[in-house]
């Protein structure tokens, strides 16, 4: 590809809107452009990582024996209906009428079509085990797209679906696919960590995400350093099933004299460097009615107010589900007045929540507490990164680490969450009925692109992996007699024809340019073709970032295989 003809809009300084590292590189590189609020055009360099993401996840979905196929994204609402989720799943879900008025919706997840295709077309066991994936676009109504890839509101996924006779078989391609994604995000590249997650909306037993540790990561995930155990601290605190026992060491501080969200603030910056977010519910007055003030303290204690509307009970703070709390998660601190009762309806969503409600009194540390329904006789602010694995542990009494995390994957056992409803059957070797039971499998591929950039950056720009970088060798004309041009173009195609992937910069511009420019959108190699080493029949040869070596030219393209 040359440069000058080449699509990429590169821009000089950070553009203002954008939070973290990966949205501000994706968008300075020239990879990507917001349409709206939470969707994006990829521009073609920005594709042709893409690509290569899809390609390792398609690859190591394809030897685990995995099947591709291409579901729409439009979704019959009746499909939903039949399942039970097309008031269960929110506002997330974008439903839309036809001009016939039959009712459709985008779709976030494809649980609904495949159990749809799959009843109609399975007989028998010995079509199973059977499992299906595809690589396409998603459409969440997300309350609060941010961070440029990590959070929009149409996305790519990848999204497997499997169809089994038995719970056994289900547990083993469980692991297979366990398995499959520890190799996908290896080869990615990534420092990544399998934690135990909850459910969710998607409802069914056993599950993991992959996140991948960076520090703007939305998720909270807790590890034991002594033993395996790892989950993400939404469901290390929620659940009446989930692991017991978690201990977290409160830091307990004076009752502030808080009358505004700015004083809450104030008091929380004493501690708040280390948490990304921090939620604050203050109350107001002794008698909780009508709304609470919800503030929310960034790391860079720029303060936010939000109204949230919730339902009130008479005896405290009655939350309910609130997709906007879901999306701030993590730590929680509670400024109440001091004897205020607050019952917390618990979802998921609150989990962060529950530790630090019932932490009010030291006496009971346990973050296992679920029927929250107790005094709060002082302020408390939680910092859950002392936090030591408890009984569940039972397993092992090593501390928890925390750290933060993106989720870039995440794999469950459904079992018949959804083929009953949807009536998935097939003749079982006894010649009975029976209903298949399933996993679902999903990897966010476009959430990948940003997360690899949060991983692998430096002051200058991208530090994309070989494996992934939108062109291996950046070749940089430096100067402008023909000599060096002519130079320059011969090795160009020699390194097309040896299969190289190369962007060749024979723009018109100065050399201090180029250079940044490849740096930004992050070629691993360079060659460089200027008029004093031609004149010894040289070229330069060096990886992004570090120094550069003379080569004669004719061992230029040899030297970047
Ligand atoms: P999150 O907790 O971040 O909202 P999720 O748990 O709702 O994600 P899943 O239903 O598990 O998401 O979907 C599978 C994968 O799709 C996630 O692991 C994530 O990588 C990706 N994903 C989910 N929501 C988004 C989004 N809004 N933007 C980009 N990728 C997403
Ligand atoms: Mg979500
Ligand atoms: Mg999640
Ligand atoms: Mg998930």
């Amino acid at each position: 590809m040359r440069y000058s003809k080449f699509f990429v809009p590169t821009l000089r300084d950070d553009p203002a809107d954008a939070e973290v590292i990966s949205h501000k590189l994706l968008l300075r590189a020239g990879f990507i452009r917001r349409v709206t609020s939470g969707v994006y055009d990829y521009l073609p360099i920005g594709l042709r990582v893409l690509r290569k993401i899809e390609a390792v996840v398609r690859d190591e979905m394809d030897r685990a024996g995995a099947q591709e196929l291409l579901m729409p994204m439009v979704q019959p609402g009746e499909l939903w209906e039949k399942s039970g989720r097309m008031e269960k799943y929110g506002p997330e879900l974008l439903k839309f009428q036809d001009r016939h008025d039959h009712q459709s919706c985008l779709g976030p997840t494809h649980e609904e079509v495949i159990c749809d295709l799959v009843s109609r077309e399975l007989r028998s066991y010995k079509q199973l085990p059977m499992n299906l994936y595809q690589i396409q676009a998603k459409f969440r109504d997300e309350i609060r797209p941010r961070f440029g890839l990590m959070r929009g509101r149409e996305f790519i996924m990848k999204d497997a679906y499997s169809f089994h006779a038995d719970e056994a078989c289900l547990a083993a391609e469980y692991r297979n696919m366990f398995n499959a994604y520890c190799s996908i995000f290896s080869r990615l590249g990534l420092k990544f960590r399998p934690v135990e997650a909850d459910t969710g909306s998607i409802g069914g037993n056993n599950s993991h995400e992959f996140h991948v540790l960076a520090e703007s990561g939305e998720d909270l995930i807790a590890h034991c350093d002594a033993c395996d155990y790892a989950a993400n601290v939404e469901k290390a605190v929620s659940g009446r099933n989930l692991p017991q026992g978690i201990v977290a060491d409160l830091a307990e501080v004076q009752t502030p004299d808080v009358t505004s969200a700015e004083d809450v603030a104030a008091f929380l910056s004493i501690d708040v460097g280390l948490l990304v977010k921090t939620l604050v519910y203050r109350a107001v007055g002794g008698e909780v009615d009508g709304e609470i003030i919800a503030a929310c303290v960034r790391g860079d204690d720029q303060l936010q107010e939000i109204k949230l509307a919730h339902a009130i009970g008479a005896d405290g703070v009655e939350m309910a589900t609130d997709a906007e709390i879901s999306s701030i998660g993590g730590v929680t601190g509670f400024v109440g007045p001091k004897g205020l009762k607050c019952r917390l309806l618990l979802d998921r969503t609150l989990a962060g929540a529950v530790g630090l409600v019932a932490g009010a009194n030291r006496k009971d540390l346990h973050l296992t507490c679920l029927d929250v329904e107790r005094d709060l006789d002082s302020v408390v602010f939680a910092d859950l990164r002392e936090t030591r694995a408890g009984d569940r542990c039972g397993r092992c009494s090593g501390s928890m680490q925390l750290s933060r995390g993106i989720e870039v994957g995440h794999v469950f056992e459904l079992g018949t969450r959804y083929s009953e409803p949807m009536e998935v059957l097939f003749q079982d070797q006894g010649g009975k009925r029976a209903t298949a039971t399933m996993g679902c499998y999903g990897i966010g591929v476009s959430r990948l692109l940003a997360a690899i950039v949060e991983q692998c950056y430096d002051e200058s720009g991208i530090a994309w992996p070989a494996n992934l970088a939108p062109f291996k060798v950046g070749l940089i004309t430096m100067g402008k007699s023909e000599a060096v041009n002519e130079a320059s173009e011969a090795i160009y195609r020699q390194l097309l024809d040896a299969g190289v992937e190369v962007l060749w910069d024979e723009r018109n511009e100065r050399p201090g340019v180029k250079f940044k420019d490849a740096e930004l959108i992050g070629l691993p190699i360079q060659v460089v073709i200027g008029d004093r080493g031609l004149a010894d029949g040289n070229a330069e040869i060096g990886l992004r970032g570090g120094d550069r070596k003379s080569v004669p030219i004719a061992d230029a393209v040899a030297e970047t295989l």
